[in-house]
């Protein structure tokens, strides 16, 4: 990357009309601990035209048509601004609309995207079951085609339960699997769609998570319609949306998620007993470690791995710095971190998950047993 595409970068940065990062500002962890909407709207909304909120994306979809090297170069450029939390519409910027460029027909890339990227809808990601999480394909949430619903090509009537769709409750679309045809075995039996979150039949519940916020969701699904226009991918093939969507996630769940920055840690630790310091000396070389590991290898579930066990140290050295201060103010932003890191061992698949592909995938160990792979879905015993 050269000094002149920074250079250009910054320059028409200069010219979107965004406020400058106020000095001391601080920004939020994977949006823990807000629930504004309105921020992050008003900064995608001024970003949208140029494109710079979705760097990766092609031009024709809005994009810059930028390689992962460039657009990191625009992201530090962004972080100069006062960039609020821009978590809720992650799913649509980093998860849904990738996948859409992947697997979504021209059509209906045209049809979302726009609102994708200027952030005027929000997107869920309606994967998860109560019985199905790492074993996502074990979904049981069923789609059926029904012919006098949704547009000529007909349309579908799903019915199941989702939860801990994140941002499910002010999300206007969700990118859903559901499964419609139980009888080959349970990878090939599962269809994409987008369903539109308004439609009767959806019912969305907000669950309340340890570090006080509630943003996620139970969400009910009780015959609610969806078009065939919707549907993301030929039927069958949902689970290849799927593995796009969640190796998106892996990488989007890497670092640079915002949170108290190492210069603050470096502050708490300045005064620090030497067995602290010792301790600090072990985060930075994560912290260090992470972010050489991340410009060599682009591999997602090593980085996610690496990613949650550096947050989780940063925090607990954080929390013990501080003392009893350290949980005794809710707001507080490392009380905040500290409370929200253990979710990242389990979001986006837990670590063990990361660990097995990373050993299966990337090392060529022998697999895990996985009896119920070839077997229909419909004669898997099941509790
Ligand atoms: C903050 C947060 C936000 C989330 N947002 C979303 C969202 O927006 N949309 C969505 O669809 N989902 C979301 N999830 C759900 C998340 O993807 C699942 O929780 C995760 O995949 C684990 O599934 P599970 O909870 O069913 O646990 P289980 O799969 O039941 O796992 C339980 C335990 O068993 C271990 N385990 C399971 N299988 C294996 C194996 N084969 N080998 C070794 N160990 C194993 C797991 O590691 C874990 O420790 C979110 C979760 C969190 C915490």
């Amino acid at each position: 990357v050269t000094a002149d595409f920074r250079a250009s970068v910054r320059s028409a940065l200069a010219g979107a009309g965004l406020a400058p990062r106020p000095a001391g500002g601080r920004t939020t962890f994977l949006g823990a601990g807000t629930d504004d909407l309105s921020a992050g709207r008003a900064f995608l909304a001024a970003l949208a035209e140029g494109g710079w909120a979705v760097p990766t994306w092609p031009v024709a979809a809005g994009g810059l048509g930028l390689d992962a090297e460039h657009a990191a170069v625009v992201n530090q450029e962004l972080a100069a601004f006062d960039v609020p939390d821009l978590y809720p519409f992650m799913v649509g910027l980093a998860l849904v609309g990738p996948t859409l460029l992947t697997h979504g027909s021209a059509e209906q890339q045209r049809r979302w995207l726009p609102a994708i990227r200027d952030g005027s809808q929000i997107w869920c990601q309606l994967f998860s079951e109560p019985d199905a999480g790492s074993d996502l394909a074990g979904l049981t949430t069923r789609a059926v085609r029904d012919d006098d619903g949704g547009d000529e090509a007909g349309g579908w009537r799903v019915t199941g339960q989702k939860v801990w769709s994140s941002r499910a409750h002010y999300s206007r679309w969700g990118l859903l699997l559901a499964r419609t045809d139980p009888s080959v075995p349970k990878h090939r039996g599962i269809t994409a769609f987008a369903i539109d979150m308004t439609v009767p039949g959806v019912v969305v519940r907000p669950l309340r998570q340890m570090n006080g916020d509630a943003h996620f969701n139970q969400v009910f699904l009780d015959d609610a319609p969806v078009a065939d226009a919707d549907r993301i991918g030929p039927v069958g093939g949902g689970w290849a949306v799927a593995i796009t969507t969640l190796m998106h996630e892996r990488g989007a769940l890497g670092p640079g998620a915002g949170g108290p920055s190492r210069r603050q840690l470096l502050a708490l630790a300045a005064a620090a007993d030497p067995v602290a310091r010792q301790r600090l000396a072990g985060v930075v070389s994560r912290l260090e470690v992470g972010r050489w590991t991340q410009s060599r290898v682009r591999e997602g579930s090593g980085a996610k791995l690496r990613g949650s066990a550096t947050v989780k140290a940063m925090a607990d050295l954080a929390v013990d710095l501080l003392g009893p201060a350290g949980m005794l103010d809710p707001h507080g932003e490392w009380q905040t971190l500290f409370l929200t890191a253990p979710s990242l061992s389990i979001r986006g698949g837990t670590d063990e998950i990361q660990r097995n592909i990373v050993g299966e995938r990337v090392l060529g160990l022998p697999p895990e047993p996985r009896p119920d792979k070839e077997v229909p879905f419909d004669q898997v015993p099941r509790p």
